[in-house]
Parts: structure tokens; sequence; C-alpha cells
């Protein structure tokens, strides 16, 4: 107790005797102190003019009866006792002891004046032994427990009468009258006072601090009349005076601890009641406004695993540099694991004592539960987040997973126009699957999470894009008008969607490098364009993926959803057995063959098997719309063999007509990584009696087989039995010219989409004349795909290329027209000495 602000926020509401605390502050308190003060003096003034008599029985003469009241009023302030009211101090003095003794001792008259002088001396002694100054709240006690007098003086002067003696029972009921009195009005006044000043209310603390003075007022009134009974008759008793008080005040003291303690416990069960929280947070802020109130504290700090400080104040006066008063600091532990520590500053040391010591700790311990409960509690939540987060998103790309993209994508889509244009695309890795096979799961992750990130960075505003599956991809386009072209709406969205579904296949196909392998993921797009009232996502998507099935089958990369497919699209879930039914039947699958031929005499140099099915049911079905089916349904091995046999007997045909025509059989790049294909290529020749370098195999390099040890085995055991191999489709696989370069090869054929664009595209142009020079350095041939006119046939000739099929020269023929074709185009050539093929490196 050092500092003065100190002495103003603890005496500050220090009321003596129960009465009138001296509050700084509040102007109705400051109001009710002037008043307090004028009537007491007013009143002392008056007391003193006043002829009043003591009641007769002592024999000390007027001056030292004023003079030993003076002395037992101050005494009885000098052996207060102080409890603590919430944040604040109440004293409890002798007043009412005081009061009786003095009435018996002085004339009654002098009462005031000698209980404001006793009171202040009192006071003023105390503060200035602690080192304080608060004159101000010392007067106002004083003027306070001299109005107490006051009222007290003349109601017991009323009912003992100027005659009165001392050891009447009329005056010694006149003197409980008087205490009682003396003991309202003090009461009332600090009651108000502290009301005033706490906001509390005033019957709380009305009950509160009545249920602390009662039993003191009590003893104080016995303590009062058996004082003056002494005195009067055995003065010499009066040496066992101070062990009779001594007991008293011990048994105040008592009472009044017991009291706080009580308070203490209500309030702690109180604050720990509200001490549950979800977070730490917010417990430590109901852990922090429970120990002001429980401890009356100036201050309370929770300290969390020494990273977290939560503080509190009592009051937002400014607190002094170092905290004043007992500090108590305890662990908070919980199962005896240390969560942190609870400091608390109490704010009065009236108190201080085992029983703090013992309410802190338990606090602590309560507080170290709350915390504990919150940590749990934000670790679930926490855990709730990820278990809601990884619900909705695809743990390895952290897309969104499909039932996200439903989720999300309806509600979006209910969000917008009705006839707003929006647009599914589904992407598909081809042969994603190859990759996990070949390189390892670890290197399908990383292509997979590559692949994510391409397309999200392509993503715009409010595009979802999400993971479907495996390899499957899916973007949701609610905004089909972009910005840019929203000056000019596009009446025909779709052009606009399989643009943008170009960018993303772009994107994809960039070379991923992983482990330093270069990979180039081909990847195949179904589109659908809707209106966003039209339709739910989960059907948008399934028609996406109806689009994507066609993408793959044409073997494009983007296709757009067609109803008028969707309704066999369904079919071709039968495919498979009626595929097997059409390899045993015999006149289902049939082979159209295409002559490939001279570009510039037009002479016939191969024939190109290309396989058709007779469907029983579905009419005429071309290449693409089964040839997967073939490869995927385990049916690969007896439909490579069907084509071979046709092809095969049918160049067995033209060779006996006397056409030394090689046949060329298209060749499921799946058959190159089945290691026994070469053996079923030798026999297949062998059953037929074809010499091996009749038939040129065409392969297609893809993802799929590229840089397998097993490729190159297979492709070792064809040249092996000497068969021809042509690289088919050439500028649209994955690294033709790797594998070119890789591969002994004796034919190139260069995608159709280049001989067709090769008019308008200088970069189909290069890519055609590039295939040319890489033909002549390789001593391959090389065939142009496609040549549909006069004009292309020319433009190829010009940029040296030797060979061509198209229907310029030739639609694909039945097997029956196959010769007679082929024999006319050989004599309608003018005689031109060529070679009919051009060895490759022998
Ligand atoms: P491909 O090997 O590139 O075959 C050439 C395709 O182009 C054939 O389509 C042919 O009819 C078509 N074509 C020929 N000349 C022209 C032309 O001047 N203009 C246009 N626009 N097209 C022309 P088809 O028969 O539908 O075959 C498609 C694909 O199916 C073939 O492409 C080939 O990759 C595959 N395929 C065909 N037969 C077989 C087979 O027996 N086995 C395997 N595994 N695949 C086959
Ligand atoms: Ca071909
Ligand atoms: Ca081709």
């Amino acid at each position: 107790m050092t500092s003065p602000s100190a002495v103003s926020t603890v005496d500050a509401r220090d009321s003596g005797d129960s009465a009138g605390a001296a509050v700084r502050g509040a102007s109705g308190v400051r109001l009710l102190n002037v008043f307090v003060l004028i009537l007491a003096l007013a009143l002392g003034v008056l007391g003193v003019l006043l002829p009043t008599r003591r009641p007769e029985g002592f024999t000390a003469g007027l001056a030292a009866g004023v003079v030993l009241a003076f002395v037992v009023v101050a005494a009885g302030q000098l052996a207060r006792l102080r409890f603590r009211v919430g944040r604040g101090a109440v004293s409890v003095s002798w007043g009412e002891a005081a009061f009786i003794l003095g009435f018996s001792l002085a004339p009654p008259g002098w009462l005031p004046l000698v209980t404001l002088a006793g009171v202040a001396g009192a006071w003023f002694l105390i503060t200035w032994l602690n080192d304080q100054r608060a004159v101000g709240d010392v007067v106002h006690l004083a003027a306070s427990l001299s109005l107490g007098a006051s009222g007290a003086t003349a109601v017991a002067y009323a009912i003992a009468g100027p005659g009165a003696r001392v050891g009447e029972t009329r005056t010694q009921i006149a003197l409980i009258a008087g205490a009682t009195v003396y003991l309202l009005i003090t009461f009332g006044l600090a009651v108000l006072t502290l009301a005033l000043h706490r906001d509390a209310s005033p019957g709380q603390i009305a009950v509160r601090a009545l249920h602390a003075k009662l039993p003191m007022f009590v003893g104080n009134v016995l303590v009062g009349l058996s004082t003056v009974y002494v005195l009067l008759h055995g003065p010499q008793w009066l040496v066992a005076m101070p062990a009779v008080l001594w007991l008293l005040q011990r048994a105040y003291r008592h009472h009044l601890r017991a009291e706080e303690e009580r308070r203490i416990w209500e309030a702690f069960a109180r604050a720990t009641r509200t001490l549950g929280g979800v977070t730490e947070a917010v417990v430590a802020a109901a852990g922090l406004r429970g120990a002001l109130d429980v401890f009356g504290a100036r201050r309370v700090e929770i300290d969390v695993a020494g990273e977290r400080r939560y503080v509190a104040d009592a009051t937002q006066e400014p607190m002094p540099g170092s905290m004043p008063g007992p500090v108590i600091t305890r662990a908070m532990t919980v199962g005896g694991t240390r969560v942190g520590d609870l400091t608390v500053w109490l704010a009065e040391p009236a108190m201080p004592g085992a029983q703090d010591e013992l309410a802190v700790s338990a606090y602590a311990d309560a507080l170290a539960a709350a915390l504990h409960d919150a940590a749990a509690n934000e670790r679930l939540a926490l855990l709730d987040t990820q278990v809601a987060y990884e619900g909705v998103h695809d743990p390895l790309t952290g897309l969104a997973n499909r039932a996200a993209l439903l989720a999300d994508g309806d509600e979006m889509l209910k969000s917008l126009d009705r006839d707003r244009p929006v647009a599914v695309m589904l992407l598909d890795l081809n042969n994603f699957r190859d990759v996990n096979g070949t390189l390892g799961y670890k290197a399908g992750d990383a292509v997979l999470r590559t692949v994510a990130d391409r397309l999200s960075g392509l993503a715009r505003e409010r595009e979802i894009v999400a993971r479907l599956g495996d390899d499957e991809f899916a973007v949701l386009l609610p905004t089909v008008v972009t910005l840019a072209d929203s000056a000019t709406p596009v009446r025909e969205p779709l052009p606009q969607v399989v643009r943008r579904a170009r960018e993303f296949i772009e994107a994809v196909s960039e070379p991923i490098d992983i482990d330093g392998v270069r990979l180039v993921t081909e990847v195949a797009v179904g589109v659908v364009v809707e209106t966003a009232g039209c339709a739910e996502l989960g059907e948008l998507i399934r028609r996406a993926s109806v689009a994507l099935d066609q993408a793959k089958e044409l073997n494009v990369a983007v296709a757009a959803y067609d109803s008028t497919r969707d309704a066999t699209s369904t079919d071709h879930l039968s495919l498979p057995a009626e595929l097997l039914d059409a390899l045993t039947a015999d006149d289902q699958l049939v082979l159209a063959l295409q002559p490939e031929v001279d570009l510039e005499t037009g002479a016939p140099t191969g024939v190109e098997a290309l396989i058709r099915w007779h469907h029983p049911r579905r009419g005429l079905l071309t290449p693409d719309s089964f040839v997967r089916t073939a490869e995927n349904g385990g049916l690969l091995g007896p439909f490579t063999r069907y084509v071979l046999d046709r092809a095969l007997s049918a160049a067995a045909g033209w060779a006996a007509a006397g056409l030394d025509v090689p046949v060329s059989v298209n060749v499921s790049s799946r058959s190159l990584i089945d290691p026994t294909f070469p053996s079923q290529v030798s026999e297949a020749l062998r059953r037929h009696r074809i010499v091996p370098d009749r038939l040129v195999l065409e392969v297609t390099e893809s993802l799929a087989v590229s840089g397998s040890g097993v490729v190159d085995e297979v492709l070792a055991g064809l040249r092996e039995i000497g068969v021809q191999i042509s690289v088919d489709d050439f500028g649209t696989g994955y690294s033709s010219l790797a594998f070119v370069t890789r591969v002994t090869i004796d034919e190139l054929k260069v995608d159709r989409s280049f001989v067709q664009e090769m008019a308008d595209s200088p970069i189909a142009e290069a890519i055609v004349r590039g295939a040319v020079e890489l033909g002549a350095r390789l001593g391959a041939r090389v065939v142009a795909e496609g040549v549909e006119t006069a004009d292309q046939r020319a433009a190829l000739l010009a940029l040296g290329c030797t060979s061509a099929q198209g229907y310029h020269f030739s639609r694909p023929l039945p097997a029956d027209k196959i010769v007679v074709a082929l024999r006319q185009m050989a004599d309608a050539a003018p005689a031109k000495v060529v070679p009919l093929r051009a060895d490759g490196a022998s």
C-alpha cells in the first residue's frame, strides 16, 4: 500500500463501521458526502449547545467524561475489522459499544462532535501509519458516523429522559434503542454509498453487509452495556475486559471469514458454471471475469502453456506499473498435466491467507479443466472441418470431388437464369492406367496433380473443376458467354465451349516432367451445353460422359453431346457380346480395302484393310464405333487374328491374280504390348502362305505403349519375321519423332488432317514437308492419307511425297472388287520405272 493511486482504489471503497464510503468520481457520491458533512457539523455544534445531561452514575468530571468518550470512540475505530465485499472492503468497528459508553460518560449532546473528532483522529492515525493521504475519505467517514451518533443520541435521550440513572432498565433500553438507530443510520449511509459507487443493487449489498454485521452488533451492544456495568460496580473487573474483547474480536473475525469464504465459494460455483466454452479464448474470458468476481481481484492473468496470455483488470483506471497487493500464482493442472498459470492480484489484503490460496488453486484447476475441454473441443472442430473438407475434396488433387461438384454445381445452376447457357466438360486421360502400370503409382499421382493444377489454372471465376474418378475430371462452366463476348451475345455457344475445351486439352497435353521422364498425357473431352434451367448437373455429367465416350470412339480430342447418339450409347454395354458373335458369324465383320497409290503415276503401291461391321440390327458400323470395344472387351486376340486372316486371304487373292501389292493391316497399339503378337502374325502368314514382307503392319505410337520395353521387344520380333512396319497417323501421336528414330520403319503415313489442312495452314504444310524429309532420311515411304482432291495431290507431289491414299484415288472397296480395281489402276498408270516399294534399311 504505497502508491497514492492504490489508496484511491482500495480505500475509496473502505467504509468504516459500515458507514460512508468516500468515493471519488461519482458526482452523486460527492454530493452525498458534502451533505453528510454539513449535516454532521451542524448537529455536532447544536448538540454541544444543548444542555443535555448524562445518566447519573459516573463520578468523573465533565471534561474527563468527554475525553474518555473521545478515547473510547477512537479505540473502537482502531480495533476495527475489515472484510471484503466483492472488490471493495468494509470496515466494521466497535461503534455501537463506543456509543453506549460515550452516552454514559459524556453529556449526550457532545456525542456527535466527540464521534466526529474520535473517528477522524483514529482514521487520520490509521492512514498516516499506512502512509496514505485520504483526507476527504476520513472526513466523510467521521461525518457519517457522527450523523449516526446524532440520531442514536437523540433517540436514547428521548427515551431515558434527563433524570435517568445508569443502572436503570429504562436507561438500558434507551441505550439499546440508540445503538440500533446508530446501526441503522450508519448502515443505511454505507449501503447508499456502496450502491452509488458500484451500480450494484442496494438490496443485495444490504443483505450481505447486514448478514456480516448483525452478530457484531449484538456483541457490541453487550460489550457496551457490560462495560458500563463493570465501570459502575467493579472497575477492578476491567482487567478482564481485554481478554473478553480479544475473544469477541476473534469470533467476529471468524464469522467474517466464514462469510467471505461462503461468498467466495458461491461466486466460485457461479463462475465455474460459466467456464464451459468451445474455444480457449471464450473460456479464458469467462475465467478472467469469474476470477475478478470470486477473488475481488484487481487484476487476473491467465497464461496458457507459456504461449498465450489473457489479462483482465478490475477497473479501467490506469494500473500502476507494478501491481500492489498480494499476488497468488497457481499452476493450472488437469490430470497432472500443466495447462498454464493463473495469477490473481488481490485487491484487499484484509483477508490474505490459506483460504484465498486454496480458492485460487481450486479455481485454477477448474479453469484448467475448462481450458483442456476447450482445447479438445477446438481439436474436434478442426477435425470436423477437416472431415468436412475431405468430404468434398479429392485428397490427392485438392479439387472438388463428385459430391461437391454435384452439390455446389446444382446450387449454382439454380442461381442462374433459366435460359443461360451452361456447359459441362468431362476430361479423361487416355491411357492413364498405363502410366500407373509402367511408371508406378507415384508417377501416376504426380500426373494427376499436374493435370489438376493445369485445369484449375485455366478455370475462370465461378467455374468448378472437379476430379470425378481415377483419371476423370469435370469442369462446370456456368458462364459460357464470357465478358469479352458479352457485347455480342453468342447465339450458338457450342463452338465457344469446344474452343474452351481445346484450351484445356492444350494445357493438359503439355509435357509433364516426372523424375526426368517427360510424359505427354493425351486427353479426350466430352462437352455438353444446356440452358441452366433445363437439366440437373448429374444429368449434364451423364451426357458429357456420353460425349466423352463418343470422343474416344471417334478418336477425336473433343466431342459434343449428340442426343441422337445417346439412345444407342446405352447399347455399348451389349457390344462386346455382339462382337464376339460377329467374330464367329463370318458375314458380319468384313474388310474394306483401300488402295495406296504412287502419287505421280497412280499405280497401286499397297492396299489397306479397313474393318467394317454389318451389324444385324444397327446396320453398317465403322471401326471407330467398335474397335475400342474389341480392344477393351478381352476380344483383342480373336479380333486381331480375324482381321489378319481376312486381310492375308484377300492379299493371297490378288497375288494369285499376279498383282504384287502388299496388304496393310491396322494394329491396335495394345497388340504391341502383347508378347505373343509376333507369333500370331507369323502363324497367320504361314496359314496363308504369304511372304512376310507383303504384310505391312500399321501401328500408332501412343503414350500407352511409349517407352515400354515390351513394345520394343514386340517390334523387334515383328522385324525378325520380316513384316513391314508403318507408322500410322504420323504427326498426331505421342513423340512420333522419337518413335521413328528408335524403331526401323518402312513407311510413314501422314495423318489426313495435315493433308487436308495443308492448303490453309502453314503448320500443317510444315509437318507434311517434315514427314517427307524424315521419310527420305530414314529410307521409308511417305504415304499421304486422305487425299481427296487433285490440288492436294499436286501439292503433295510438289513437296516430294511419293505415295498417297484417299477418295481421290479410290474409296475403300469390298473384297470382291479389289482385284479388278487394282488391275485397272496398274494398267492406267503410265509406265515408269519405280520400285513398288522402297525397302527401308535392310
Ligand atoms: P486409319 O488407319 O487412319 O484409316 C484411314 C481412315 O481414313 C479410314 O477410315 C478410311 O476410310 C478413311 N479415309 C480414306 N481415305 C479418305 C479420304 O480421302 N478422306 C477421308 N475423310 N477419309 C478417308 P475408317 O475405315 O473408318 O477407319 C478408321 C480407323 O479405324 C483407321 O484409321 C484405323 O485406325 C482403324 N481401323 C480400321 N480398321 C481397323 C482394323 O482392322 N483393326 C484396327 N485395330 N483398327 C482399324
Ligand atoms: Ca491405317
Ligand atoms: Ca491413318
